[in-house]
């Protein structure tokens, strides 16, 4: 089978070649049977052309289709020759308008908020850019490949129903004409005789269920026997299952398993062996045997390679008709109707029909191109859309049976082309009324919900897991549902009446089936021990949610039909209800002077259950009858005298008894599936149908009932009727009830039925229960979520409801009552409450959870105190109630409330015992407010004709009667003003009082004076109160400032920790070291001029240093012999400033790293986070972290976030991640540098002598080689002459101590280690050349970030990165010491070589491919070694100013060579000063060396200005270089940016400001030296254009520029198509933001081996563009991610925002997105900085889940 990828495919039949398509057509034309004839054809040639061998060919086997095939029926249908016929057709076309593109995954789509009938409506990019929505409020999303265009299509938008491009269409086409009469009459006929041929075959061929017999007319007269063993796709098995399986039933390689594994998960079917029977038999035998264990096994099916052959070519031809009737709307007419014909068997026969009841039989691939087929011809045809509607909608319910029983997804069932036909109003209205759809919608997802308990409620408890899983496929039902009723009939007839009340009451029957599922019983005792099953119920609940309140909607439309609603429902409910009292006895209940029959029942005791939506539909229809006033208007038909209130708020109370109950902790032992209920009852998700109408059905009891009545059912039902009916209850209960629990309890269940009284009353903003309107409802809900803070726009959207077109209404109101304040660098835009709307707060609100309302309270007293108010939350004034409600307001006065507010105002006097709690005082006081308020405004509104009966004062003013002759409640309520305990009452009280006043002022004056007293006047009366409120108002200013310099402060703190984290460890570090710190600039060398290097170099004495250790936090003083320091670092490879991303270190033991090519393709980078540890602490330490990861590892087999094996570690102190550590030094330099500077060499001179020690250094290298050959060969030896004062037998001694030098090789393995990727080797003689690279490498990086930002070279760099300079520079200074001395003298013989030729040295790069930095500090750090030797009284810095000197004219010469100056005409500066003659000369010689191959430039100017431009980088390198190396401070003109910054820098580099003298003075030994670097032949073949060269300056890297619309990466990325499974669309396009390629991630298509493990597409990408690091944008997702090598990875926010200032990872809201362009910076200054790992470190120590991610599969 290994072989069968590669196998050839059989030549082509040359008789297939000559088969005539025109000669066929003539054939046809002419023939009297025309089937038959078709048939022999397809018969014959059919088979000769697929499937001849394992593997299709489908490029071969197209051709041939098309020519063999699908030609003969073109001519045919065409009449004449095709490539003329069918642009003709095409031309006499009127097309339809509507667009009609069929999505592909993950193209974008635009749905308009404002204009779209339903959200389903959604516009193709294209489409949407040439239409007036895209000025609107829209959304965009990602399509899930399926569903097309809306544009045309006039039901789908309320306005601009058409893009530009389709608008043209509307104005020609009569709306209903007959798009045949632009065909021929003998175009139609051909049309049809083919059409219905051709689609029979496919349709015959593709239900073709036998697998060893073709259909009757196409049977072969020789029948080959191959087979193929066909294995088909199931949702069961996984990837890893089918590819093991695969290896072993067909014996391939993992590649070809995973090949084939990706084919049948993407096509559906896939052929995994051709032969014999039996060979194929025995490979389906052994994968059925091999799947059946875990369920059921893989289909397989071993099918004749003929049946495959025609099946192929059957799906051909469906494609190929969707092809042609896109010609034509005539054609396409014609196909839909030989498609919806009804066969001979008559009903369901049509081939459309047939196709649809197979749907489920058929495979993936199969079922997606007919589906495109009809989405192409009938729904793009309004007449046969709507016969074909018709046709769903009748086999709807077979349809779903048999989806239910598929196991593939919805998305590729026959089931989901609902959405194309319920959503279409007309459409929709037509099927309820003719096909009676909603009914059988309901009835078909009831009869799938078959477990029931004994009284027929759904019964979801013991569900097995393929019940859970078709329980989930229904569900879709309940989407269909939702499409049917999305759009609300604005006329109804009597039909869709009849209809929709039928539909109704099937929807009565289903929710009949919910109302008290899943009761629950109080577990006492013990805890329960199973948690039982919820879930399933409360999905069905917020599913249905939706549906429920759009029949509400619907009922609201029509006064008839709610009429017969509200029966219908109220009479289901009586059913439900109708064994109310059975078992449960009638008490009766007194108090103060009521009684009441109730039953006795208790919740604690009893079965309850959550689910009542019954009873909660016929509230919500109740409130309908209050808004549309029906209730006034025909009060006869209703049946309000059937109505009982006891009945109808008796379960709606139990439910919210119950939620006191487990409020209060009775309930603790039903565990939390119970906890889980309570939460979603009241979430925002199913609140609207679940507490809210529970809510509304007991104020429609109340409104309908005895308020005193109600009050003692309730107070039942709460069990605490015996508290308050019982006259002083309540103190024997606190003084003999010692048990603490139960009196805790009943405070608890007294404060929650405050609480619910306080709803009752106060919950009255939907309209039809308040007089409001619906924006008032929405705004009070956004008022109180931004009471408690300030929210993000999609916080406050998941906080709200939302209706069924995925709206909340927020975008209307918001303006009026919030302010919108934009995001900055980090977090997101928010909303602000505006101050004027404070006034509307209500501290009981009822969508509060209890942390919400803690949170709001705390909120506004805040804020009262910061306005200088008293703190008291007053209720709100409140909109009245509409009539129906009216009577309502009655409860806040009736007897048994005042009762049970004097009882416990009475509570509160006594203060005795806990039988009293502050927060059932603040209820009772939010009570008496609202009662307050409401009689105020009744005062205040008061019309002629009607007369006040709301009295509360009057009634509060009544001391009690006997016998209980307790004081009135005003008179207490003046008492608890002064109690000492109620200190946090005080104000509320006190408001309470100045409103009571207020009403009797109202009430006096009413008859005389209509104008009423403010409050002010009343506040002036007392002057007491004023002296109190000015000591108050001064206390408050106090703390107010005490408090403002506390947030000041807190602020200044989260600021530097959260905000600038680099900055705070600066601050950190400052704190940590100020004590020991060298000022950068000593007194003594302020007035001087600063030199960097040279035998000029300033003289600065270095200061002592001492550091802290952060582990043992013992001092230390930096010096050459005491204990080691180091700072923890990170090594990385980098490939940041690479010019060349291609190109990788192929063989890494042979790589030689001397000489870095200017591309900089690969360096090595060292980061550090600046903390200070003593080398043994830290060596301690990391032992320890050691160790305890891998018993870590053996016992829990966790990831970490760094990798212990690999050496890394995490800094002890801010857990950065590191991976070595570099020592601290004192400056290297001084060690070595003797102090004469009598008479110096000049660079001839200098270069002389050096090549000489040179010389001798390789003779004795010779010397030594020989005489460990053979015999000594002294002659050459005594010949030498050994230059004055070289001693190269001299060693030197190394000055550091042990555990420096110890240190020194640890970083350097470390560098050597991570740059090359090989493994540790400290005497590997690249060792030191690494450590160079790192040095030089981190300068160049840094110089860049610096430059990029355009900030000056020195006193920007945060401490951090100058501590890790310093060290850096000063280690690769000192690594020498502890390397091979010959090997570092070798490097440095080379390396000079490269500018000073020598007869040892040929094959050198030019100085074209040296990257000048990199060879300067590699020759600086390598000198010592030679210098070391040398005693003649030359002194090291005399070596380093003329090496520098030498590098520096040697790139001045690079870039004068690579300089790309055109002389052009903007040569403003004609001044030819000194320097532009110099380089003008310079330049000429130059051409002279090279033969004239460079092009002659007259302009010194533009010369001149391109060396100054080039150069710049490489001097402020340097600068920074020799400022570490020899710590010279920098002078103040570098460290601010000024004008002459060149010249500065020149100067502190020793440096003549006209650069080019530096070639006059040496032109002795310079014009040979520059000779030789231009005769170079590479040099040479650069200049001919023979080969590329980096030119200077070297730009910086930048990520890829993204674009402002996020949508335009969505249209990209859905073009993309994975590169390896040939044009299959990638499941995950993801970019690289470094180079820009997009990859297919996340699959097993594009998986690679890497390192003998397979990896994701993104991995092996990290490792050819970035060495091991990448940042990358998840397109789909909308989300950035990092990754860092195999295991490290971590999702960042991307760089995308909404209007709302927040970003959408997941892409889940669709809001619009654009690119913030400072939040792209921060992210590319992450890279720059080489801050990803490290960045990836901190996100997986703060979030462990992302440790356990596989990133290397992304
Ligand atoms: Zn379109
Ligand atoms: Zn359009
Ligand atoms: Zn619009
Ligand atoms: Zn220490
Ligand atoms: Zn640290
Ligand atoms: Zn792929
Ligand atoms: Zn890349």
């Amino acid at each position: 089978m290994a072989a069968d990828l590669e196998a050839e495919v059989p030549a082509i039949d040359k008789s297939l070649l000559e088969c005539s398509a025109e000669a066929a057509a003539a054939k046809w034309l002419q023939a009297t049977d025309l089937p038959k004839e078709v048939y022999q054809h397809l018969t014959y040639y059919v088979p000769r052309i697929y499937c001849n061998g394992p593997n299709p060919a489908p490029q071969r086997e197209d051709m041939l289709a098309q020519h063999v095939l699908l030609g003969p029926m073109e001519w045919y249908l065409c009449g004449e020759d095709p490539a003329f016929g069918f642009p003709k057709l095409e031309q006499a076309n009127k097309p339809s308008h509507l667009c009609g593109r069929v999505f592909k995954v993950g193209e974008p789509t635009y749905s308009c908020r404002d204009c779209a009938v339903d959200p389903t409506c959604v516009l193709c990019m294209e489409c949407f850019l040439g239409s007036i929505h895209k000025e609107h409020r829209y959304r965009m999303t990602t399509s899930g490949g399926g569903g097309f265009c809306d544009c045309g299509d006039t039901e789908a938008w309320k306005e601009g129903p058409y893009c530009k491009k389709h608008e043209l269409n509307t104005s020609q086409t009569a709306e209903e004409e007959d798009p045949l009469v632009h065909l021929s009459e003998d175009m139609i006929a051909r049309a049809y005789n083919i059409f219905s041929i051709m689609f029979q075959y496919a349709v015959d061929i593709l239900t073709w269920e036998k697998e060893n017999e073709l259909p009757p007319g196409l049977e072969m007269v020789e029948k080959s026997d191959t087979y193929y063993c066909m294995l088909f796709n199931d949702e069961v098995h996984t990837y890893e299952q089918v590819i093991y399986t695969l290896q072993k039933a067909v014996n391939c390689t993992q590649k070809e398993a995973i090949f084939f594994a990706t084919t049948v998960d993407r096509d559906g079917r896939r052929s995994v062996r051709y032969g014999d029977f039996q060979y194929c038999d025995q490979a389906k035998s052994v994968i059925v045997r091999n799947t059946s264990r875990q369920t059921k096994p893989l289909k397989v099916q071993v099918m004749h390679s003929c049946i495959v052959a025609h099946q192929s070519f059957g799906l051909k031809l469906l494609t190929w008709l969707g092809n042609v009737i896109g010609y034509s709307d005539g054609l396409r007419r014609i196909l839909c109707q030989v498609g919806l014909q009804e066969g001979p068997d008559g009903e369901n026969s049509s081939l459309v029909d047939k196709l649809m009841l197979s749907d489920s039989k058929l495979w993936k691939g199969a079922r997606s191109v007919y589906h495109q087929l009809f989405m192409s011809s009938l729904l793009m045809d309004l007449k046969y859309k709507k016969l074909f509607a018709i046709r769903f909608a009748r086999n709807y319910r077979q349809l779903q049976r048999d989806f239910m029983e598929d196991d593939h997804e919805r998305a590729v069932s026959v089931t989901a082309l609902s959405v194309q036909l319920f959503t279409v109003p007309t459409l929709a209205r037509m099927l309820i009324t003719e096909e009676n759809l909603m009914t059988t919608i309901i009835k078909t997802f009831v009869d799938h919900l078959r477990h029931r308990d004994i009284q027929g409620r759904f019964q979801f408890e013991r569900y097995t897991a393929l019940q859970a899983f078709k329980f989930r496929r229904v569900q879709s039902l309940i989407s269909d549902l939702k499409y049917v009723l999305i759009s609300k009939p604005a006329d109804w007839s009597d039909d869709l009446r009849q209809k929709f009340l039928e539909g109704f009451d099937a929807f009565l029957e289903l929710l009949k089936c919910m109302q008290g599922m899943d009761p629950i019983t109080r577990q006492v005792g013990q805890h329960i021990e199973m948690e039982p099953e919820w879930e399933a119920a409360f999905t069905l609940q917020m599913k249905l949610t939706l549906v429920i309140s759009m029949m509400q909607d619907w009922c609201a439309l029509d006064e008839k039909v709610l009429i017969e609603a509200y029966k219908k429902c109220l009479s289901v409910l009586m059913h439900c209800h109708s064994g109310f009292a059975d078992g449960e006895q009638p008490i009766m209940l007194n108090m103060c002077g009521h009684s009441v029959e109730t039953i006795r029942y208790c919740v604690s005791q009893e079965k309850v259950s959550i689910h009542l939506p019954v009873s909660r539909l016929l509230a919500g229809l109740h409130v309908l009858l209050s808004k549309s006033e029906v209730a006034y208007k025909f009060p006869e038909l209703l049946p309000l005298s059937e109505l009982s209130p006891p009945m109808l708020i008796e379960h709606p109370l139990r439910c919210l008894v119950l939620c006191a109950q487990v409020h209060a902790g009775m309930w603790r032992r039903n565990g939390f599936s119970l906890v889980n209920q309570i939460y979603y009852y009241h979430n925002v998700k199913c609140r609207r149908e679940m507490f809210d109408k529970d809510i509304v059905m007991l104020q429609t009891g109340v409104s309908m009932m005895d308020p005193n009545h109600f009050l003692m059912i309730m107070l039942s039902r709460f069990e605490l009727y015996q508290i308050f009916s019982t006259p002083d209850y309540g103190k024997r209960f606190s003084t003999e009830n010692t048990n603490k629990d139960v009196v805790q309890q009943n405070n608890t269940l007294i404060e929650e039925m405050l609480y619910l009284i306080i709803m009752i009353v106060g919950e009255r903003f939907s309209p039809g229960i308040g007089q409001v309107s619906p924006t008032d409802e929405i705004k009070r809900e956004i008022i109180h979520q931004l009471s408690i803070r300030p929210m993000a726009h999609s916080e406050l959207v998941k906080a709200l409801r939302e209706d069924e077109n995925r709206e909340t209404g927020m975008e209307s109101v918001i303006e009026e009552v919030a302010c919108f304040k934009k995001p900055g660098l980090t977090g997101r835009g928010l909303y602000e409450l505006k101050p004027e709307c404070t006034k509307d707060f209500n501290l009981y609100f009822y969508h509060f959870s209890r942390a919400e309302q803690s949170k709001a309270e705390e909120a506004q007293r805040k804020l009262k105190r910061q306005n200088r108010e008293d703190t008291a939350l007053p209720p709100p004034v409140l909109p009245p109630f509409c009539p129906l409600f009216a009577s309502l307001i009655n409860i806040l006065q009736c007897d048994v409330m005042l009762c049970i507010m004097g009882t416990i105002l009475q509570w509160a006097v006594e203060h005795n015992g806990y039988a009293w709690s502050e927060s059932m005082l603040q209820r009772v006081l939010h009570l008496i407010g609202m009662a307050l308020q409401e009689e105020k405004q009744h005062l205040e509104n008061l019309n002629e004709e009607n007369i006040v009966t709301f009295t509360y004062t009057q009634k509060i003013s009544r001391p009690g009667e006997a016998p209980s002759s307790s004081p009135s409640i005003l008179a207490m309520l003046e008492t608890l003003q002064n109690a000492p305990h109620l200190e946090v009452h005080k104000d509320m009280i006190r408001w309470i009082l100045k409103t009571f006043n207020t009403i009797k002022k109202l009430r006096e004056s009413s008859s005389t004076s209509p104008v009423a007293e403010t409050e002010e006047n009343i506040m002036e009366e007392s002057s007491r109160d004023k002296d109190k409120a000015e000591r108050k108002r001064k206390a408050e200013i106090a703390r107010l400032r005490r408090e403002k310099i506390m947030a000041q402060m807190s602020e200044m703190q989260r600021h530097f920790i959260d905000e600038n984290k680099e900055l705070f460890q600066q601050t950190l570090e400052e704190l940590d070291t100020s004590s020991s710190k060298v000022p950068d600039i000593s007194p003594t060398v302020s007035d001087t001029k600063l030199t960097a290097l040279g035998p000029e170099q300033t003289r600065v004495t270095e200061k002592r240093q001492v550091v802290t250790c952060i582990l043992c936090q013992e001092e230390e003083e930096v010096k050459v012999d005491s204990r080691a320091m180091v700072l923890a670092a990170f090594v990385q490879r980098s490939t940041v400033l690479s010019k060349n991303r291609n190109k990788i270190i192929q063989d890494p033991e042979k790589y030689d790293p001397l000489f870095m090519h200017p591309d900089l393709s690969c360096g090595t980078h060292t980061g550090s986070c600046g903390h200070i540890m003593h080398a043994h602490c830290w060596q301690r330490y990391f032992d320890a972290v050691q160790a305890k990861e891998q018993r870590r590892q053996q016992r829990l087999r966790v990831h970490t976030s760094y990798d212990v094996e690999n050496g890394e570690f995490l800094c002890p102190l801010c857990e950065c991640l590191s991976n070595t550590v570099i020592p601290l030094l004192p400056p290297p330099r001084a060690l070595f540098n003797r102090l004469d500077f009598a008479g110096q060499p000049n660079l001839t001179h200098w270069i002389r002598t050096v090549s000489q020690q040179i010389r001798t250094f390789y003779l004795l290298q010779d010397e030594e080689s020989a005489s460990s050959n053979c015999c000594g060969n002294s002659e050459k030896m005594d010949q030498l002459q050994l230059p004055e004062g070289f001693r190269p037998d001299f060693q030197p001694k190394n000055p550091y101590s042990e555990s420096i030098r110890e240190m020194l090789t640890t970083f350097a393995t470390a560098t050597y280690k991570v740059g090359l990727k090989v493994h540790p080797n400290e005497e590997d003689p690249r060792v030191p050349i690494m450590c160079w690279g790192s040095c030089a490498y981190t300068i160049q990086t840094i110089e860049r970030i610096l430059a990029d930002e355009d900030k000056p070279l020195f006193g920007h760099l945060p401490c951090r990165q100058d501590d890790c300079l310093t060290s850096l520079t000063r280690f690769a200074a000192a690594h020498w010491t502890v390397a091979s001395l010959s090997a570092v003298q070798g490097h440095f013989c080379t390396l000079l070589a490269s500018l000073v030729p020598n007869e040892k040295h040929g094959n050198l790069p030019c100085i074209l491919d040296i990257d000048m930095l990199h060879l300067l500090v590699s020759l600086v750090l390598s000198f010592p070694a030679i210098h070391c030797q040398d005693f003649s009284g030359v002194s090291l810095a005399t070596g380093d100013l003329h090496l520098f000197h030498l590098v520096t004219m040697a790139h001045i010469v690079q870039i004068l060579l690579t300089s790309s100056t055109e002389e052009n005409g903007m040569d403003q500066e004609n001044s030819n000063s000194e320097e532009e003659l110099a380089v003008l000369a310079l330049h000429k010689f130059l051409c002279q060396c090279t033969g004239s191959a460079l092009k002659e430039i007259s302009s010194g100017w533009h010369l001149w200005r391109s060396i100054k431009a080039g150069i710049m980088p490489f001097l402020r390198c340097s600068a920074m270089f020799f400022h570490y190396l020899n710590g010279v401070p920098a002078p103040p003109e570098i460290k601010v940016n000024g004008a002459n910054q060149f010249e500065h820098l020149c100067s502190y580099l020793s440096l003549p400001s006209n650069l080019i003298c530096l070639f006059q003075e040496n032109n002795k030994i310079m014009n040979t030296l520059v000779e030789s670097w231009c005769s170079n032949s590479e040099v040479k073949r650069y200049l001919e254009g023979k080969r590329p060269a980096i030119s200077y300056a070297r730009d910086s890297n930048k990520l890829i520029d993204l674009p402002d619309d996020y949508s335009c990466l969505i249209n990209q990325a859905s073009n993309f198509s994975c590169p390896k499974s040939g044009g299959d669309k990638s499941r995950a396009p993801t970019l690289c933001l470094v180079c820009g390629t997009m990859l297919c991630s996340q699959s097993y298509c594009c998986q690679t081996e890497l390192d003998g493990e397979d990896v994701g597409a993104c991995t092996a990408h990290t490792y050819l563009c970035g060495s091991g690091v990448g940042i990358f944008l998840r397109v789909r997702e909308c989300q950035v991610l990092f990754l860092a090598g195999k295991t490290k990875g971590c999702f960042y926010a991307p760089p995308y925002l909404d209007d709302y200032g927040e970003t959408d990872q997941g892409l889940r809201r669709g809001n619009p997105l654009h690119l913030c362009k400072e939040r792209f910076k921060k992210i590319q200054k992450l890279w720059q900085q080489h801050s990803i790992t490290e960045e990836i470190g901190h996100a997986q120590e703060a979030n462990q889940t992302l440790v356990g991610i596989d990133w290397q599969h992304l």
